[in-house]
């Protein structure tokens, strides 16, 4: 992907298009970075919050506690200047809305505006979201490709209609539209990293820096010191 042109940071600043990209972060890992960089780029963003949910809507909940995934992932994203962490939903009580979140959000900074970021496999169950109609109404969505999830085909109907065929036609438009991105695969979940932490293994190399050594001090997912 190119380097990022000084001028367009400043465009991009001035747009004040802030991207959110939310999950349960359990552990954070490197399939949480790498394409949120890339679309951070190709957007042309002037930010991305990583958001870790408190009470997850839609799966199973985390086996680490909210401060341990909040502090996981700050620890991860120290080292960067434009991925930025809010913990908007650990101070709120009760399931973790998408749209409780973006509406609250727009509360505190009215001159913002704001894309959602969602991986492929999150993005399919839309339907089963809060006020999901609203939600994918009131805001822009990249979605982001994930290994071994392969785009629909035909689309859901819902997203026929507010399919977008470039990042650039979300700047045309309000809100409303859905825009797919393959970015460079990175096969892992933290399923999986959960499940081999578990077994024993050393998985330091899949999760950014400082988080491996984190889980180990703090003995998570049944690792030891
Ligand atoms: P779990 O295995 O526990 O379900 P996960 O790895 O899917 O976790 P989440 O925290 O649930 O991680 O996901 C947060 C967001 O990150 C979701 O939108 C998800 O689709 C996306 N995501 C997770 N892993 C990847 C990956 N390897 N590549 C691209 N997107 C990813």
């Amino acid at each position: 992907m190119a380097r990022r042109d000084p001028r367009s940071a400043l465009m991009a600043a001035a747009n004040n298009l802030c991207g959110l990209f939310g999950g349960t972060f359990d552990p954070i890992h490197r399939g949480h970075i790498a394409p949120i960089r890339e679309v951070f780029r190709a957007a042309e963003l002037a930010q991305v919050a990583y958001i870790p949910a408190a009470v997850p809507p839609h799966r199973p909940q985390p086996e680490a506690s909210a401060n341990h995934r909040l502090e996981m992932t700050c620890i991860a994203l120290a080292g960067e200047t434009h991925l930025t962490v809010d913990d908007i939903e650990l101070n709120r009580p009760g399931p973790s809305y998408t749209i409780d979140t973006l509406e609250q959000l727009r509360q505190r900074h009215p001159q913002r505006r704001y894309v959602l970021i969602v991986g492929l496999d999150a993005l399919l169950n839309l339907e089963t979201w809060h006020r999901w109609q609203t939600l994918q109404q009131s805001v822009h969505i990249i979605a982001v490709g994930r290994p071994d999830w392969r785009l629909p085909s035909p689309l859901p109907r819902w997203w026929r209609r507010a399919r977008a065929e470039s990042i650039s036609d979300l700047r045309r438009a309000p809100a409303g539209r859905i825009v797919f991105i393959e970015t460079a695969p990175v096969a892992l979940s933290a399923t999986l990293v959960r499940q081999r932490i578990a077994a024993g293994e050393d998985v330091g190399e899949l999760l950014p820096t400082g988080v491996w050594r984190y889980i180990r001090e703090n003995k998570l997912y049944g690792s030891s010191n």
